[in-house]
């Protein structure tokens, strides 16, 4: 089958072709019908090879949507031609995080060597995806593929750091927005969705801005160093009950920190190595910070949900697996509209 491989540090991944896997025992082969360029990618493309956390080459994508194309040996639940979404944060399956559906919060998953698609184990830029077990599938019905695999990581991160925030966005709120990129756009259509906080978002793009607003938004920002203080502006001076910053800059944890209103949420998704200083006189008293990894099997379903109800529509950009290069180009230069999609 055809892949996009990323091979090693400093190299742009490659369209190469592997042989076609097969699945073994409890394992569920999909024929992939769409998979999401992430941010993360570039990240982890961005490593040196020692400092990668798992083994090269590697088949990129970790937001994957396929049919199933054949069923390992004990396999029920599932038939071919069954249209589904990957949940791909992984883990041991059996601890009790793990029973819960907060599978990215296994605490054995690394120990046991479990890896995700596309981020350790074969990835969903491919023709075909093995999926080590069926409890990872969820069905899609009749949603398109491509509009939505992106809520299997840019809708279910967001949806996630979103929820455990809620208690704090009563209506009166603001809720602050920072980047409005893959996960960012849906973050903004979430809050309208489930809150009836007021939504100011942030970026540094003005298209990015006008992407914002037209996905509900109330308030756009440009993110620079007068961002905080035109926050405060637009409440009262009081700041946002919850702050999600899909950047996690230097910068924009900074900026979090500063638009935090007293007893406020502040989550963290962006990997961007920033650091927020904590303790008395750094953050409004009762601020809780956070940072967020992915979302469990029960909020992807909710997800999924929430965009067969119309209330969150991902804007993709869809390339052919031959285009996949292009696509983390134009992610790496900023230039994506919501969400790159590999068709393959
Ligand atoms: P993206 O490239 O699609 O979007 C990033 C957005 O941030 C862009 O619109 C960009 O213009 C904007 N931006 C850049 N610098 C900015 C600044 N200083 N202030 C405000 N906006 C700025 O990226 P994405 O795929 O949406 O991912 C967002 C971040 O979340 C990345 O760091 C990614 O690695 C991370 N991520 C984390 C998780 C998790 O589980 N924690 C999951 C997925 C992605
Ligand atoms: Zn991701
Ligand atoms: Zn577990």
């Amino acid at each position: 089958m055809r892949a996009l491989q990323f091979r090693g540090a400093g190299s742009a991944p490659e369209v190469v072709t592997v042989p076609d896997p097969e699945p073994g025992p409890g394992q569920v082969l999909l024929r992939v019908t769409a998979a999401g360029v992430c941010h993360s990618d570039l990240t982890v493309m961005s490593l040196t090879d020692d400092l990668a956390p798992f083994p090269l080459p590697l088949i990129l994508g970790h937001e994957g949507a396929g049919t199933v194309a054949a069923l390992g040996a004990g396999v029920i639940g599932w038939r071919e031609g069954d249209a589904v979404a990957v949940y791909g944060a992984w883990g041991c399956g059996t601890c009790a995080t793990c029973a819960q559906g907060k599978e990215n919060y296994c605490p054995r998953a690394a120990g046991l060597g479990i890896l995700s698609p596309g981020l350790g184990a074969p990835g969903a830029i491919a023709e075909y995806l093995l999926v080590d077990d069926p409890r990872h599938l969820v069905a899609l019905g009749d949603l398109d593929p491509a509009r939505s695999v992106p809520l299997t990581d840019a809708g279910l991160t967001p949806y996630h750091a979103i929820k455990r925030a809620l208690p704090k966005l009563v209506p009166g709120s603001t809720a602050v927005v920072i980047g409005v990129g893959g996960l960012g756009h849906v973050a903004v259509q979430l809050l309208r969705a489930l809150s009836p906080a007021r939504v100011i978002a942030l970026d540094v793009s003005e298209d990015k801005l006008a992407l914002a607003r037209e996905v509900g938004a109330h308030e756009t920002l440009t993110s620079d160093t007068g961002a905080a203080a035109a926050v405060r502006g637009l409440t009262d001076g009081r700041g946002a009950q919850a702050v999600f910053d899909f950047v996690g800059a230097e910068s924009t944890v900074a900026v979090a920190g500063a638009v935090a209103a007293v007893e406020s949420d502040i989550v963290i998704v962006g990997l961007g190595g920033g650091r927020l200083p904590v303790g008395f006189g750094a953050l409004p008293v009762g601020t809780t910070v956070s940072s967020t990894y992915w979302g469990a099997r029960g909020e992807l379903i909710e997800v999924l949900e929430l965009a067969r109800a119309g209330s969150v529509e991902v804007h993709v950009e869809t390339f052919a697996l031959a285009e996949a290069p292009l696509a983390y180009e134009r992610l790496h230069e900023g230039k994506v509209h919501g969400r790159a999609v590999i068709l393959p």
